[in-house]
């Protein structure tokens, strides 16, 4: 199968220029203006930018949470990503508490065989002991160099202990590993508070989780990581003073890597009192005009790595067994469509950062770190073709009606965008026809190579 696109802007982290790019049997052949040779398939990028293909560092597709399931597993999840330009997710496997890490990658590779874009997994880790740590050399083999705990959540948190020696394990054998960072017992007490108030409506829940909270533990994970010598992966940075916990820990020499959301750069902690404020409710919670400014100055400057949507979808029914109690509420939402044109309209259209950076953000460094470049993450002879054609004069408003995603609501219901993606070439098979799904189901397991250190 050989697809030619014609006529686009090729745009790269390194810079941008008018050229054809030629894809023959699932590699990106040729890259050069003026390409002449015969093809199967023609495509006119005329007036559209032509990226690698995005990658989702954060998403959870089918996971169970005890009390209910994720309306979005990998067959519609995946349908959403793909259709938005991401052609590969990492979604995080989660080993709960009595399975093996073993159990919890079977049961993934199970859940994820119906994928219309490529997938690869991060090991979530509920516990850190020597049956788990026996696992881990395993994991790497299987292709999994990213790991990820967390500092809240009873059924998943584990000790700064831990995480301390797992920093240290994992970074011999060149992986790294994600933490959610937030003070669990301060965020538990303030919980308490409003309870005792008779504060029980998801307005409540970003109180109970302010800015210190997730500051104090990126805090706290930059001074393990400055003891255990291991690299830091602070994953969903939702914060301006979490973002400068991480400017010092830098500074004092502190390998650490930032991911943020696109909902931390466009919406605002004042929708949880909307009638419908329980579809934001997601931790961290939305933040304030100072956090966004500060998020996208961090993009700016180089400071964040990637963006990673931790969509986490709930029907608004599921959202609803916390009508009486916002503890209750399911924690997520859906975003995995809408990265790329969020990152546009946010980030590029006001002048934040460039297309070079937007390529950077969402979709090279995320390849270099979890071991996919130079396959993946950058448009260049050899690289797998998977190739997204955006069109950045095109209009439209967000809504889950035309969302592919399974559950009846979007934190970005109503939103106006600008930039839109096109088409889109997975494993060098046209699949995303103007914005269409031609081809669902072709996705492929992405095996990762131990963790690029880029900021070594
Ligand atoms: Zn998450």
């Amino acid at each position: 199968m050989v697809i030619l696109i014609k006529n686009g802007t090729v745009v790269r982290s390194t810079g941008r220029r008018r050229a054809d790019v030629l894809i023959r049997d699932g590699i990106i052949a040729r890259i050069a203006p003026g390409i002449d040779a015969a093809a199967d398939r023609v495509i006119d990028a005329e007036g559209c930018c032509i990226f690698a293909g995005f990658i989702d560092t954060h998403t959870h597709f089918d996971l169970d949470l005890g009390v209910t399931v994720t309306a979005d597993n990998f067959e519609t999840g995946t349908k959403a990503a793909i259709v938005g330009g991401t052609t590969a997710v990492l979604d995080f496997a989660t080993q709960d508490r009595g399975m093996t890490m073993h159990d919890a990658l079977d049961l993934w590779h199970k859940k994820a065989e119906k994928s219309s874009c490529n997938y690869g997994f991060h090991m979530a880790v509920s516990e850190w002991n020597d049956a788990r740590k026996a696992e881990v050399d395993d994991m790497f083999r299987a292709g999994v160099s990213s790991f990820k705990m967390y500092m809240v959540y009873d059924a998943m948190k584990v000790t700064d202990g831990q995480i301390y020696d797992a920093q240290k394990f994992i970074a011999e054998r060149g992986g790294v590993i994600g933490v959610h960072c937030e003070n669990c017992d301060v965020l538990q007490a303030r919980i308490a508070e409003e309870k005792a108030k008779g504060h029980l409506d998801p307005t409540a829940h970003p109180i109970t989780r302010p800015q210190a909270v997730e500051a104090e533990g990126v805090a706290r994970l930059m001074r393990i990581a400055e003891l255990s010598g291991a690299p830091a992966w602070v994953v969903h940075l939702s914060t301006a003073d979490g973002l400068n916990e991480v400017r010092a820990a830098r500074k004092r020499g502190v390998e650490v890597y930032a991911e943020t959301c696109p909902q931390y750069i466009t919406l605002d902690v004042s929708q949880y009192a909307e009638p419908d404020g329980a579809k934001y409710v997601m931790s961290p919670p939305l933040r304030e005009a100072r956090d966004r400014a500060a998020l996208l100055n961090g993009m700016q400057r180089g400071e964040i790595d990637f963006i990673g949507t931790d969509h986490c979808s709930f029907t608004m029914a599921q959202k609803a067994m916390g009508r009486d109690d916002f503890t209750k509420i399911p924690n997520g939402g859906a975003g995995v469509q809408n990265r790329a044109e969020l990152v546009y309209t946010f980030a590029v259209c006001p002048g934040h950062i460039t297309l070079e950076q937007m390529a950077l953000l969402l979709s090279e460094r995320a390849a270099k770190l979890f071991g996919m470049y130079p396959k993946k993450g950058v448009l260049r002879t050899g690289s797998d073709a998977d190739v997204v054609i955006f069109d950045p004069n095109a209009k439209r408003t967000i809504s889950w009606k035309t969302n592919l995603h399974a559950c009846d609501n979007s934190p970005y219901e109503g939103i106006e965008v600008r930039g839109s993606v096109r088409d889109v070439i997975l494993n060098g098979e046209q699949v995303v026809e103007n914005g269409r799904l031609i081809a669902p189901y072709r996705g492929q397991y992405v095996f990762r190579n131990p963790c690029e250190r880029y900021r070594k």
